[in-house]
């Protein structure tokens, strides 16, 4: 698909259509911004989808190209550095394709979620009083098994209650608790990713030596929303699974799994950001960032926590 768009510098976004207006009868192959000294060719300015990325969702033109290209950039996202020395300031940015390609994660994870949530619900309602809960539970069918698919949906935010106590909705989970450990979580992640958004952002040194679009930064933060819904979903799947066979072995691992997995995510979320500015963007030096940028981002998550544990 074809845009006409102004042409502009891709690291920058200078307006470069008054240097191509300057152009008589021939145009040059190469060309430097005017504004930050960035080096490109003048054809990927004016057509900027020439160098789009054959792997990656961002630049997607047919729906079924999805699952290989999903598969390809979660890959290739998984060593920042990897993905951050094929995805420049060259790289063209598409926010309704990154948007609506978070979304589709955030669905295909919640479809995924849906199985243990239910059944944790379930359980805390009628699976504690053995066959006679669903004995009791089947009276209430077949819109029983609506209000169960709702509030397994919804959870932890609204749900539906009905029975012995009448019928209503409440909003939060069977308990508040549930609610604020999907926000605690999800919030700690991305309370840390935001941090590193704002440094960058405000740091004259970043900015103003490197001029770069604020549009590369936003990029770089949706895509680290991803762990905090993978976070969110597996905080429902954990409470799914502790409400429906709370005396299981396998519940003494999860913590420990839970620990691990945040831990791997933190590490991964600081060296994404690092990559971003050293192999990305070019930024010279990134140590004084990288430090500046770890300190406020860890008292961020700090602060997160302490805030909701009070
Ligand atoms: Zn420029």
């Amino acid at each position: 698909m074809q845009e006409r768009a102004i042409p502009i510098c891709p690291k920058c976004g200078y307006d470069q259509s008054g240097i191509i207006a300057t152009w008589d009868h021939a145009c040059p192959l190469q060309g430097q911004c005017t504004e930050c000294a960035y080096e490109f060719q003048w054809a990927n300015v004016v057509d900027p989808a020439r160098v789009d990325l054959l792997w990656y969702t961002e630049h997607i033109h047919r729906k079924r190209d999805l699952p290989y290209r999903s598969l390809q950039t979660l890959w290739r996202l998984l060593l920042p550095s990897a993905f951050w020395c094929e995805v420049g300031v060259h790289t063209r940015i598409r926010f309704r394709n990154l948007l609506l390609w978070l979304l589709l994660i955030l669905l295909v994870l919640h479809a995924l979620s849906l199985f243990p949530v239910a059944m944790g619900n379930w359980h805390e309602q009628w699976g504690m009083m053995g066959a006679r809960g669903f004995r009791e539970f089947s009276t209430y069918a077949p819109l029983a098994y609506l209000y169960e698919l709702h509030n397994a949906i919804f959870s932890p935010f609204v749900r539906i209650h009905y029975g012995y106590y009448g019928f209503g909705y409440t909003l939060g989970g069977y308990n508040n608790d549930e609610l604020e450990a999907a926000m605690l979580i999800c919030g700690f992640v991305a309370a840390q990713s935001l941090m590193w958004l704002i440094i960058i952002w405000v740091l004259p040194i970043t900015r103003a030596r490197s001029a770069l679009r604020a549009a590369h930064l936003v990029r770089a933060f949706v895509i680290t929303l991803i762990p905090a819904i993978f976070f969110f979903e597996l905080v429902r799947v954990i409470t799914g699974l502790f409400n429906w066979m709370p005396a299981s072995p396998m519940m003494n691992w999860f913590p420990f799994v839970f620990l691990a997995l945040m831990a791997l995510t933190l590490i991964w979320l600081y060296w994404f950001w690092i990559a971003a500015m050293k192999v990305g963007w070019g930024i010279r030096p990134v140590w004084p960032i990288a430090i500046l940028g770890s300190i406020a981002a860890l008292l961020s998550g700090a602060i997160v926590f302490v805030s909701q544990g009070l």
